[in-house]
């Protein structure tokens, strides 16, 4: 592992003097900078863009303003005011986590990295963005914007995510950060990363850290930082079963709190290759009078690609009614749905019922 690149001193007011410029100044999370409007922020931005959290960001905190409205909230809104970001175990986190700082911390944000880092979903980078954007604290953070640029700017080779390389950056980032202006330069380098020094092309002919910079001096900027070395990724299948009672309304399923879309709702699931027709009417009540297997769905998620192939039954409901709490609801399109639903789940409702969610 190298490391190259001129000393602090010039770094931080490079980067201070371009973002007065030229930084995203409009973004809502960075009007009223509170604690919790910077964890909220920091939650949607990981591992989602910009532009898909901006339509997000606004009505989650118009609809939960603050930690005790987030707490008071049943996870299924929470989960459905998620739908469409992913990665949901984010947002069941930050629920537990709201609901945490009503118990230990009277609904206050804890002002200390420790009891931040303590909460679920809260790793040291998030915390030292908290408390380094909204009270101007001196935190050094290495989200993936602010590892990229300190990787390229340094000519670090290997992958970031090995505790080696980790620790490096962890110390380059402590060493660049400033005394004052904090705020400011935890955007700055932030903003940095997501608008100039971007992942496929980096623009270095606009980059206030171009002199000085290791990876465009050696011409690596595509080959840093280096990618995770490559696993096989597995592949699984399953079947969803979609019924469908004669008022169009779909069985939806919760499904359990951790995997997978924990927590969300979707279609029930069975073995590819069963007699799914048996399989419904004897788990859920119902006579099958119709059925039609559905085009073949494709879903990738970090550690697997999953295959789902859609059966579609028409089915007459035999009696029992569903309860609250039994974790099944009949679904009429159209109707207000609260709780989260799996993107590939809204996906086919909306495909076999068009324009009614
Ligand atoms: S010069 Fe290029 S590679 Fe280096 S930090 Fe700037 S944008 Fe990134």
């Amino acid at each position: 592992m190298s490391s190259r690149g001129p000393g602090t001193e010039a770094f931080a007011p490079r980067l201070l003097a371009w973002y007065a410029r030229h930084g995203r100044h409009d973004l809502p999370w960075k009007r009223e900078p509170t604690p919790y409007r910077v964890w909220v922020s920091e939650i949607m931005l990981q591992q989602t863009q910009v532009a898909t959290v901006l339509s997000y960001f606004a009505p989650f905190v118009r609809r939960f303003p603050d930690v005790a409205a987030l707490a008071a909230a049943e996870v299924d809104e929470v989960l459905h005011r998620w739908s469409g970001l992913g990665y949901y175990a984010r947002a069941r986190n930050l629920h537990r986590a709201a609901r945490l700082v009503r118990e230990r911390h009277g609904g206050e944000m804890p002002g200390d990295i420790e009891a931040l880092t303590a909460l679920p979903g809260i790793g040291a980078s998030t915390a030292g963005a908290i408390l380094a954007l909204a009270k101007g604290e001196r935190h050094p953070i290495l989200d993936a914007n602010v590892q990229r640029v300190l990787c390229r700017y340094h000519a670090i080779d290997g992958w970031p995510g090995q505790s080696a390389v980790r620790k490096r950056l962890w110390a380059l980032a402590e060493r660049h950060t400033p005394r004052s202006e904090v705020a400011a330069y935890t955007q700055a380098i932030m903003d940095l990363g997501a608008t100039l020094c971007t992942r496929r092309r980096p623009v270095c002919a606009l980059c206030p850290l171009e002199n000085g910079c290791g990876a465009r001096a050696e011409r690596r900027q595509h080959e840093l930082p280096a990618p995770r070395p490559k696993r096989e990724r597995p592949q699984r299948r399953t079947a969803f079963l979609i019924l469908r009672d004669a008022g169009g309304a779909f069985l939806l399923e919760r499904r359990p709190p951790s995997g997978v879309w924990g927590g969300l709702f979707g279609f029930p699931e069975g073995v590819p290759g069963g007699d799914l027709r048996a399989e419904c009417e004897r788990r859920f009540d119902v006579e099958v009078k119709a059925m039609q297997r559905l085009g073949d769905l494709h879903h990738g998620f970090t550690h697997y690609a999953l295959d789902i192939e859609p059966h579609l039954f028409d089915v007459v409901r035999r009696g029992s009614e569903l309860r609250d709490g039994d974790g099944r609801i009949w679904h009429a399109p159209g109707d207000a749905l609260e709780v989260g639903l799996a993107v590939p789940v809204s996906r086919l409702i909306e495909m076999l019922a068009p324009g009614t969610r």
